[in-house]
């Protein structure tokens, strides 16, 4: 059976940069790059707050920057995802999604975090037909049409300035009568004379023969005001948030009510030894592309200096 001394799973930022670190420390690490190899930040289209780049950088051209200098100092970066692991003794046992079990010394655990859906039946019907969790990899399909995103936080303010360049017409749909977005992607939405804001509303059901032609919205469900009403639409974004990546580490990793691998003392620490976990699987607060790196560079370092033990 194979064995190293640091497995690395999953290809954000946070699992890149433990690859770079734990390279140069001589760990030889291998990394399982997961379903969505570089990442959430391929499905962004520019990042401008990424320390370095005064103009802002394409969200695929950084991850295979980063990929290139891991593999520059050894990384052994490998397609495929980790399905099962038996944490119960050291070495710790990971079971790939072709069969392959290799054990592992330590583990750093980066596999992010996924888009959340509303839960509505009409998400799975027309799922590939018209709704879509990527403005980025799909917003090329609606030219000249009209879309509709449904979130109030940085990523739906995101995705509808994306589209607007695309679509004839964005509808944000906002549960609460406020966006929860920074000030100025705020401002950049209510600036932007293709974005209309649906406030106080929520989407309850899709229709459309075949693919998403349109979609039922209740204004300020529950109240005296309550209000239903109809708009077409020719996609449906959703921009809500996401859900962690740690279902497969729950038996053995502490993780809290929402799936967030528990770390300890502001390092990237589990309650088990020898097993890190960086990025957005274990930060339900800040979620950014150099967090997450930073997070996997200490994962990286603590990973070192375990093993020096
Ligand atoms: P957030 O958690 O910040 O926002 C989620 C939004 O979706 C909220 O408006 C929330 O409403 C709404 N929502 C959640 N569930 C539902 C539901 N069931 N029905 C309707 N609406 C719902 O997530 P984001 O993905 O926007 O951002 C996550 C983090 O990443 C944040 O820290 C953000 O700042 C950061 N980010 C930064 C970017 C940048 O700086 N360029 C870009 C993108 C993200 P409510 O407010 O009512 O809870």
């Amino acid at each position: 059976m194979e064995k190293t001394k640091c497995i690395i799973i999953g290809s954000g930022p946070a699992g890149y940069t433990a690859a770079i670190y734990a390279s140069r420390a001589n760990l030889s690490p291998v990394l399982y790059e997961g379903d969505q190899p570089g990442g959430q930040l391929t499905t962004t289209s520019i990042i401008e707050n990424f320390p370095g780049y005064p103009d802002g950088v394409n969200g695929n051209d950084m991850m295979s920057d980063l990929r290139s200098q891991a593999e520059h100092f050894g990384a052994d970066i490998r397609f495929g995802s980790i399905s099962a692991v038996d944490f119960s003794k050291v070495p710790y046992k990971l079971t790939v999604d072709d069969g392959t079990v290799i054990e592992a010394d330590t583990v750093i655990i980066s596999t992010g975090a996924s888009a959340k859906y509303l839960g509505l039946e009409d998400e799975k019907k027309y799922a590939g037909r018209g709704v879509s969790a990527c403005a980025t990899c799909d917003g090329f399909f609606y030219r000249n049409k009209v879309v509709a995103v449904v979130g109030g936080g940085d990523t739906a303010c995101e995705e509808a300035i994306y589209l607007s360049g695309l679509a004839s017409k964005v509808w944000l749909v906002v549960r609460k009568n406020y966006l929860r977005a920074s000030d100025i992607m705020q401002k950049r939405v209510r600036e932007n004379p293709k974005i209309e804001i649906l406030f106080n509303c929520n989407v309850y059901g899709l229709t459309g023969d075949g693919k998403v032609q349109g979609m039922k919205v209740v204004r300020n469900v529950g109240t005296q005001e309550e209000e239903r009403f109809e708009h077409n639409i020719d996609g449906f974004f959703l921009a809500i948030g996401h859900k962690p990546n740690s279902d497969i580490f729950s038996q053995w990793i502490e993780t809290d009510k929402t799936g967030y691998i528990k770390t300890y003392e502001g390092t990237p620490r589990t309650n088990l030894p020898g097993v890190f976990a960086a990025g957005d699987v274990a930060d339900p607060h800040y979620r950014q592309a150099i967090t997450a790196a930073a997070s996997g560079c200490k994962a990286a370092i603590e990973a070192e200096r375990f093993l020096q033990k």
